[in-house]
């Protein structure tokens, strides 16, 4: 969808309210009070009404627009934005965009988007062969320096990455191919460190157990060899070698980097997670362009941001 066919689609508030009451309908209104599934529609309060014991529902209750009062139309274009554009961009920019007044209510609806982009992805798990590694993000205000380098040091926030690496029969360079590996789906978690405890936990939750992990050794991930199928380690001191065996985590943290760096600048450690998210969830989704915007609606209607 282009900028003229959402004008097309939602020429204006009543339009976009409407599709957001009939995608809700299409999911199945639930009552918070009896479970009943039939609803009868009160314009006027833009609310559903139980058919069985007449408890009412808003529209946005249950849904990212929970607690917001940006008119709809607003959200369905904030979220055109952020599936019909290649590169990231800045609440800011984002506000520029909707001509909007007021920063924060902004602010907020990106982080709500990309916090249920996040909730969304954490109900797939990773399978097959898999890269996994860990960098560090600068985190905070860019012009204190970090204390010390390397993996612990303030000013950084450590981040899990694990990403879905098959080999192939095929050995040719293609778009989504690298030395014979096809890149799968991605994951990244913010830990507060990384320890045995921590990967533990990006397993338990994002990591199916028959898979096989590959690391580079480093003592945290020693852990693995009880709760995984497969542990694989490459020990080297040679790049290029450690670049050709980690081709789709090492592409995947610089790639992030370089969007976080060269558009966000530098990112707040509480929301880094909602920033990784957000890039994930588009990378998860690269070979289905067309169909984001409905994909995320459906999210956002599903899962509420808090
Ligand atoms: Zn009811």
């Amino acid at each position: 969808m282009n900028l003229m066919e959402f004008n097309e689609r939602f020429p204006n508030e009543y339009s976009a309210l409407m599709s957001v009451k009939q995608l809700r309908d299409k999911q199945g209104v639930i009552c918070r009070k009896c479970g009943y599934d039939q609803h009868y529609w009160q314009q006027t309060v833009e609310s559903f009404q139980c058919k069985n014991c007449g408890a009412r529902q808003r529209l946005r209750s249950g849904t990212i627009m929970e607690q917001s009062k940006l008119p709809y139309r607003l959200w369905l274009m904030a979220i055109h934005l952020v599936t019909a554009t290649k590169k990231s961009f800045t609440a800011l920019e984002l506000q520029r965009q909707l001509g909007y007044k007021r920063y924060e209510p902004i602010w907020y609806m990106l982080h709500k988007i990309r916090t249920v982009m996040g909730k969304r992805d954490s109900e797939y798990e990773l399978t097959g062969y898999i890269e996994l590694d860990d960098a560090f993000f600068e985190v905070g205000d860019p012009h204190q320096k970090p204390n010390k380098a390397g993996r612990g040091s303030t000013g950084k926030a450590g981040v899990l990455i694990a990403v879905e690496s098959e080999p192939t029969a095929n050995q040719f360079r293609k778009k989504n191919r690298k030395e014979g590996r096809k890149c799968g789906k991605l994951t990244m978690q913010v830990v507060s460190n990384i320890t045995g405890k921590h990967v533990e936990s990006l397993v338990d939750g994002k990591i199916d157990e028959s898979a096989t992990l590959h690391t580079d050794g480093h003592k945290s991930y020693n852990i693995l060899d009880q709760i995984v199928n497969r542990h694989h380690i490459t020990i080297s001191n040679d790049p290029k070698r450690i670049s050709k065996l980690f081709t789709w985590v090492h592409t995947a943290i610089s790639n992030v980097k370089r969007v976080i760096l060269g558009i966000h600048h530098s990112v707040h450690s509480p929301y880094l997670q909602n920033y990784l998210n957000k890039f994930c969830w588009k990378f998860n989704r690269r070979y289905d362009q067309k169909n984001q915007f409905e994909r995320l609606l459906h999210t956002g209607l599903q899962y509420r941001w808090c």
